[in-house]
């Protein structure tokens, strides 16, 4: 079929919005018909050219939203009609990892999704005799696209698409690290470092489980201020001062029981690190650093009882929590409206892209009709 997608020619210029074929789905593999997209900033730092395993062109975006239209042979936990939402990071079920039970990085897929591949080594987007490849298993700036059985999320039909998309990247690592990673407990002191989408997630997944005081830190006024409406009881202007001894002194002079790192910079994630309680307090590394860069840590700060963990997607298992997420949603116990901030049609995709540049609100949202 043809469709309408945006793709990545070159690094560091506009995406372009073109006509692509794309092939109906194989074994294992579902079509979906995409009504709702994030713009990340994965999508962008790859677009950039920055990222070392990059590679053009490809059609991006992974924080899809859609209707499931055809299933391929094989498929039987989807089927025409269902809403779905994307995963870049799939949960098969069936690898040693996902058996385990104790990780959610699924090993399924991993080696041909990094390379831009469906699983069995090819792509369904082509224009001519060209072959196009795949954006972390989703490439979902498109009306439509063909992703394996096993990287979707079935979820409530009942739930808006512009609000769910976001579960699919930002808003569930930061929701999902609070509630499950770290399993925050109730009236316990949260701090989160970083209030762009995943340390709001972070805020209300604290908030969810009951944190009596949560501190949110960031450079920005405004983003403090949404820190705020998600559930934060304290704020720090990041350039106000060394925020851990602020933290420090907002959580009764041991730091808190938990804190967040949501900026990917490293001497924050430090920060996190050291403003978490003595005895047992327990930091969760979220933020992507750059390829090569290090965290140092004081040993002592671990001797003292500080434990440090990461997690990526949040430790979200995509099939399992999404649907849960999509459910509290339309329960009203989460919110998800208030994340979007502007949105867009496909062909305003590069826009996306400025607003975000520009720290302008916290995610645009590709609708598409
Ligand atoms: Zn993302
Ligand atoms: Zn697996």
């Amino acid at each position: 079929m043809k469709i309408r997608a945006a793709v990545l020619e070159e690094f560091g210029k506009p995406l372009v919005v073109q006509d692509l074929e794309l092939d109906p789905p194989k074994e294992g593999e579902v079509l979906v018909q995409l009504k709702a997209c994030g713009v990340c900033h994965t999508d962008m730092y790859t677009a950039s050219g920055v990222d070392p395993s990059g590679y053009a062109p490809c059609v991006l975006g992974h924080e899809g939203a859609g209707v499931v239209a055809e299933v391929g042979p094989g498929v039987t936990s989807l089927q025409q009609g269902d809403h779905v939402v994307t995963l870049f990071s799939p949960e098969c079920r069936e690898c040693v990892n996902c058996k385990s039970g104790k990780t959610n990085i699924c090993l399924k897929i991993r080696a041909q999704q990094g390379q831009g591949y469906l699983p069995d080594g090819t792509t369904r987007l082509s224009r001519g005799d060209e072959r196009i490849r795949h954006f972390m298993g989703c490439s979902t700036f498109a009306e439509a696209t063909v992703m394996p059985e096993v990287a979707l999320a079935k979820v409530d039909k009942s739930a808006s698409f512009d609000a769910i998309c976001l579960l699919a990247c930002g808003a569930t690592t930061g929701i999902a690290a609070a509630l499950w990673k770290a399993e925050v407990e109730q009236g316990s002191s949260v701090a989160v470092f970083g209030a762009g989408m995943v340390g709001l997630g972070a805020v209300a997944g604290a908030k969810l489980r009951g944190a009596e005081t949560i501190v949110a830190v960031d450079m920005s006024e405004q983003r403090l201020e949404l820190a705020k409406q998600f559930g934060a009881t304290h704020t720090i202007l990041a350039s106000s001062g060394d925020p851990v001894e602020q933290i420090v002194d907002m959580t009764d002079g041991f730091g808190a029981d938990y804190t967040f790192e949501a900026t990917g910079n490293v001497a924050v994630m430090g920060q996190a690190v050291e403003a978490a309680r003595m005895g047992w307090g327990l930091c969760t590394v979220l933020g992507v650093a750059g390829r090569g860069e290090k965290l140092e840590i004081i040993p002592r700060f671990l001797i003292t009882g500080r434990k440090v963990q990461g997690g990526s997607f949040g430790g979200a298992k995509g099939r399992t929590h999404v649907p849960q997420l999509v459910d509290m949603y339309v329960r009203g116990e989460l919110e998800l409206d208030g994340f979007v901030s502007h949105r867009i049609s496909l062909d305003e995709v590069n826009k996306g892209f400025d607003l975000m540049h520009h720290q302008d609100g916290i995610r645009s949202v590709i609708q598409f009709s």
